[in-house]
């Protein structure tokens, strides 16, 4: 099936219910949503001439087109790269010709500097889009469950993007896991697209579009936390996806503003690691409104869920290992800890996190080497490191390339972070491991203080000794302004470790 085919369903049970919003601001209802797509569908396969299968691309801002877009691309069989907007030109070059993209929907201030090679560039601004929106429209054509609808260039903190095929089959059954895993959607609910809809944020729209809900952009086209509490309580009821460090900005807005995040639904984090303080926080502040997921682009948004019943549970027993955990495997999916040879580790035991399930991806695009190595014998090879309970609750360790090696015992950097942040001195931190003569690697911490705060190194190696053994403990503290972090607000742990080479003494902690 199509997912398109949602769209039309929901045009055709909800045609008068609010679509898209700018702000505060209706854009469109489904019935003109659904003109819209079919219409761009109709444009792109008579005008444009593009065939099923063939790719189009999406640079865009989170903006008000991005919905039509997709569903017009979709209509017509294509398959959509969406491109983070925050690339360099030049990323974005190598995305267009790996995916051979035939057409790039962009915008004037994303495409100036931007050579599209052989892909057409059409400004979602401009008059040749206005007049593919004029078109016909069109019934989505038929796609197969395992044809491509969304090819996602991995953020790549090292070596070149590879494109994660996503199918028809995969995004409908990451859609259905919304609903048995995250959370309800009734019509009239509002998504709000605070993280950039290229990632797994834009792919929520999808569970959005099946209930009928509403769509806001943010005026500001990004995430700011004044701009979001504000929409919340005017719009009600708005649910979104937030990264962990968006989360903590939201947080300290509300706090500074005295709010409690009324009007939020449901705050879905994820994407990199929710340090247990940090989530324990923003409970206290906007209460029981958060849901946190495990993914990763290749099995987007859909490998475990920690429900909202989870996290309120605080009187189980293993209320604490739980709120640090990432929860438990979503419905269409089967978690295994193995061991490098892919055989299964018994619960308790650390390993990598192998992933097999109708979300999986069926491969990376144009790169068999890659796909041979990351789906082997049925299983997908996360890359991360975690540990299963008994209660079926995983831990997330580390990326198996963080891992720190130290006199031949592993160190999980997140482990090390988790107590540093206890410090209320601490803003962010992050662990790596530098070479090291004698241990093979040792522990460095680079910490980023909050302001009117001094650190001293007795008082951290303290809190370490306090919790965790003496080998774990960060031989070195520098100081940081901020992390280094790429687009999405990950931190690049591979800079974190070029810097480690050539440390500034001006910065170490005293
Ligand atoms: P990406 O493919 O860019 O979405 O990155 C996926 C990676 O982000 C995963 O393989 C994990 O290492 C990390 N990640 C995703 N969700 C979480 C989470 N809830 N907690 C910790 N790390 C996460």
């Amino acid at each position: 099936m199509n997912i398109a085919q949602l769209l039309v369903r929901s045009a055709r049970t909800f045609p008068d219910r609010d679509a898209v919003l700018l702000g505060a601001r209706v854009c469109c209802d489904y019935r003109e949503l659904a003109r819209r797509a079919g219409a761009l569908g109709t444009g792109l396969s008579q005008r444009v001439g593009l065939r099923p299968g063939e790719r189009v691309a999406l640079l865009l801002h989170n903006c008000p087109q991005y919905l039509e877009v997709l569903y017009g691309a979709w209509s017509a069989g294509l398959v959509v790269v969406p491109i983070n907007h925050k690339l360099h030109a030049r990323e974005v070059e190598y995305i267009l010709a790996d995916s051979g993209a035939r057409v790039v929907f962009t915008s004037a201030d994303l495409g100036a500097d931007l050579q599209p090679g052989p892909a057409a560039a059409i400004d979602v601004n401009g008059a040749e889009y206005l007049s593919l929106l004029a078109s016909d429209g069109m019934a989505p054509v038929h796609r197969a469950p395992d044809d491509i609808a969304w090819l996602f260039y991995t953020s790549g903190t090292t070596g070149r993007p590879k494109g994660v095929m996503q199918t028809h089959r995969n995004l409908l059954s990451m859609t259905l896991c919304y609903f048995a895993d995250v959370d309800t959607v009734r019509p009239g609910d509002a998504s709000l697209y605070a993280a950039p809809m290229s990632h797994g944020a834009g792919l929520y729209n999808i569970p959005h579009v099946l209930a009928g809900a509403r769509h806001v952009i943010p005026e500001s086209g990004g995430f700011d936390p004044d701009e979001i509490l504000a929409l919340a309580r005017e719009l009600r009821d708005v649910s979104m996806f937030a990264a962990p460090t968006m989360v903590k900005r939201l947080v300290d807005s509300a706090l500074a503003r005295g709010l409690d995040g009324d009007g939020i639904k449901t705050i879905v984090y994820g994407g990199g690691p929710m340090y247990a303080a940090d989530i324990q926080q923003a409970i206290a502040v906007m209460g029981p409104r958060f849901v946190q997921i495990y993914g990763q682009g290749e099995c987007p948004m859909a490998i475990t869920a920690l429900s909202r019943e989870h996290l309120a549970n605080l009187g189980h027993p293993r209320h604490a290992q739980r709120m640090a955990s990432v929860g438990v495997a979503q419905s269409s999916v089967e978690i295994r800890i193995a061991q490098p040879d892919g055989t299964a580790l018994p619960c308790g035991e650390t390993g990598e996190i192998l992933v097999r399930g109708d979300p999986v991806m069926p491969g990376y695009w144009g790169n068999t080497a890659a796909t041979a190595q990351t789906l082997r014998d049925g299983w997908l090879h996360t890359g991360d490191i975690g540990e299963l309970d008994a209660d079926g609750f995983l831990s997330l360790k580390d990326r198996s390339k963080d891992l720190i090696i130290s006199g031949g015992s592993n160190i999980y950097p997140r482990e090390v972070e988790e107590v540093l942040l206890r410090h209320p001195g601490i803003r962010e931190v992050a662990v790596v491991g530098r070479p090291h003569g004698e241990w093979g690697e040792e522990v460095l911490a680079y910490v980023v203080p909050r302001p009117g705060h001094t650190l001293d190194t007795g008082e951290l190696d303290a809190l370490c000794l306090a919790s965790i053994a003496r080998f774990k403990r960060p031989r070195q503290y520098l100081l940081l302004d901020e992390l280094p972090k790429n687009s999405y607000g990950k931190v690049l742990k591979t800079a974190l470790r070029d810097l480690g080479d050539s440390p500034n003494d001006r910065r170490h902690i005293p």
